[in-house]
């Protein structure tokens, strides 16, 4: 008894005890702060700039591939991510004192120091400080532009599919919080609807904007398959401009496959052949049912997301010659 007591005191004591640094461990050894590489352990900021800046945060998530055959590691669109860090930038009022030249030369020079060898998830984060809190949290502001590097294997070519359920959550709209800001305040909305899915017993949601259309997923662009045809919604039915989704409508006109961005109603994805979602996280990942229904055998992808797939990660890997001017080679 004293013993159980010891030892639920030690873990209460652990449990409470403030991290003085960041926790050590599973982190890579460097990450980068505004124009300096920083061993990730000396990056802390003090406790009142928890809560109000993150309001105002922007970022971005970009995945680097490795390339067993040729010893090398290719970043996926990297300018393209960068610009659109700036817009978003733009959007949330910051004046970034770097450029995305700057910011693209310390990501690479980040998986330098951090000697990635592997598939790897990279996130830009931009945020202003805590000069003034609540509402009007900073803007007219120079932000810290923070960049951290996590391994993070690829799902490419795995197999893997996921459920979904329509969610009663709407998607936020450009009037209200604008999808097409990559801020972490839309992920309050995902989050929401995410939860709700796992409660409802589906893997992710899919969010109706505010016109009862389909919008996206919590982190992720949406594509149906009808007849041979692949079908997207619109830059405008509230969802980011997804830059794995623009790269999948190039990849399926190259494959002389019509690709149509319009509205899309929730009964045309009970019965479409395909839909699967798209986004750096998710890569491309395949629905196989949505809200019960099956699509296509309602188990495994179907084949054009499986031609598109194949495609997709010779691309991101630097092994297709028609594609190399969308990847940034590290090493
Ligand atoms: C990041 C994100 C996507 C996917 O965008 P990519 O540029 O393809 O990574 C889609 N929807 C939301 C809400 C996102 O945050």
């Amino acid at each position: 008894m004293a013993e159980l007591k010891a030892n639920g005191a030690a873990q209460a004591t652990a449990t409470t005890a403030r991290p003085q640094t960041a926790p050590a461990g599973a982190s890579p050894p460097y990450l980068w702060l505004t124009g300096q590489l920083t061993p990730w352990a000396e990056a802390t900021v003090h406790i009142t700039m928890v809560g109000w800046p993150a309001i105002g945060a922007v970022f971005e998530g970009i995945r680097a591939y490795w390339n067993a055959e040729q010893g090398q590691l290719y970043v996926f669109r990297l300018p393209e991510h960068l610009s659109r860090f700036a817009q978003s930038m733009k959007l949330m009022r910051m004046l970034p004192s770097l450029t995305p030249e700057q910011i693209s030369a310390g990501l690479v020079e980040l998986l330098r120091a951090n000697a990635v060898r592997e598939d790897a998830y990279l996130q830009p984060l931009a945020f202003t400080g805590g000069q003034v809190w609540g509402s009007r949290a900073a803007a007219d502001q120079v932000p810290e532009v923070l960049i951290t590097s996590r391994p993070s294997p690829s799902g490419l070519l795995s197999g893997r599919t996921s459920t979904a359920g329509i969610s009663s959550w709407t998607r936020i709209s450009d009037n209200v919080m604008p999808p097409r800001i990559k801020a972490l305040p839309n992920y309050a909305n995902s989050r929401l609807a995410s939860h709700e899915a796992q409660r409802n017993g589906y893997d992710q949601p899919i969010f109706l904007n505010t016109a009862g259309k389909v919008a996206e997923g919590p982190g992720s662009c949406l594509f149906m398959i009808r007849d041979g045809i692949v079908i997207t919604p619109p830059t405008t039915a509230s969802i980011l401009e997804s830059i794995t989704r623009a790269s999948v409508i190039q990849l399926y006109r190259d494959m002389g496959v019509e690709v149509v961005e319009r509205d899309m109603d929730r009964t045309e994805l009970y019965v479409a052949d395909e839909v699967f979602f798209c986004g750096t996280a998710m890569e491309v990942h395949a629905v196989t049912k949505v809200d019960g229904y099956d699509i296509g055998d309602g188990k495994t992808s179907g084949p054009l997301l499986n031609a598109l797939e194949r495609t997709f990660n010779d691309v991101v890997r630097g092994a297709d010659s028609r594609y190399r001017g969308w990847v940034t080679a590290v090493h």
